[in-house]
């Protein structure tokens, strides 16, 4: 069994960040797992070198490890680009050549997580319209979904299914400007870096039948999933980077380590009281059925 750490390194982590990456690494150290990071720096607009190294600090500081090196995506474009051509091979991918703009226009909203489902139309287009568009624009490059339930057994929330081509429609594996998509870089990483038990936040839990899919369509194993709530602003938003206030560094003017791994043992009702703890010492402790599967306002964590 080996979990992950999948941090993007594009600022400091916040409080939801430790969050999921504390409960991963029990996750997986409670089974005798082993554990590997990799930092998904594929953005080059928004990653930098120094917030990687500053993410490992971060782990360290909280007791947090992992097994061998760390991995980063932004070196790994080969894998990617191989991937994408076994989709290209079977006749999955085509180039999509809406500006952002058009994209709105051609989308309908998704069900579940707010963003768009497109309608599939430069999928359609004939090759001549291709050849002419090719030459205004360079194009994004889409994968085709079909009208397919992509179904399976999250370890917290249950059953989750979705219509890939409804719910989902066909998106983008990589960007105008190469950039491999997200969606991509994940499912191979997951199988290059053997990783067996995926646990990250409950936004994430929409991507999944995507990586079902695609995990199938280039004869990859499926992972197990655990899609933990959310830590959300009082306010009842998702946390993000310019939640100041819950960022490491604020929370370490405030909290040793222990405390801070304390509070949020104590949210995921792992320990009875919000006292200070090691991850070590909450090894033991920790089971699936203890986690709350609603999502958590930071200032219930104090
Ligand atoms: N890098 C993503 C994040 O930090 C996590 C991706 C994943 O766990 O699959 O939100």
């Amino acid at each position: 069994m080996t979990g992950r750490f999948a941090p993007s390194p594009s600022g400091r982590m916040h409080l939801g960040n430790l969050w999921s990456c504390l409960l991963a690494w029990l996750a997986a150290r409670s089974e005798g797992g082993g554990m590997v990071l990799r930092l998904e720096d594929l953005d080059p607009d928004r990653c930098r070198p120094e917030y990687c190294a500053q993410v490992m600090r971060d782990l360290e500081w909280l007791g947090l490890d992992w097994d061998g090196e760390p991995v980063y995506q932004s070196r790994r474009t080969e894998l990617y680009a191989a991937a994408f051509r076994a989709l290209e091979g079977q006749g999955l991918i085509y180039p999509c050549f809406c500006s952002r703009a058009e994209r709105l226009a051609a989308s309908a909203p998704h069900r579940s997580d707010g963003t768009a489902v497109y309608d599939g139309r430069c999928g359609r287009l004939s090759e001549e319209e291709r050849a002419v568009r090719a030459k205004l624009r360079r194009p994004a490059w889409r994968v085709r979904t079909p009208e397919e339930t992509v179904s399976f057994s999250d370890r917290l929330q249950g059953v989750f299914e979705e219509n890939l081509g409804r719910d989902c429609g066909d998106f983008i594996l990589r960007r105008s400007d190469g950039v491999y998509a997200y969606q991509l870089a994940v499912v191979v990483d997951d199988a290059a870096m053997g990783v067996t038990q995926v646990v990250r936040g409950s936004d994430l839990l929409s991507s999944t039948p995507r990586q079902l899919w695609l995990q199938d369509r280039l004869g990859l194993p499926h992972p197990e999933y655990g899609h933990l709530p959310l830590l959300l602003a009082p306010d009842g938003r998702r946390l993000a980077k310019r939640d100041r206030d819950q960022e490491l560094g604020q929370l370490q003017d405030r909290y040793a380590a222990p405390e801070l791994v304390g509070l949020l043992a104590h949210a995921a009702r792992l320990i009875d009281r919000p006292e200070a703890i090691s991850p070590r010492e909450l090894i033991p402790l920790f089971s699936w059925d203890k986690l709350p599967k609603q999502d958590i306002k930071t200032d219930r964590i104090h």
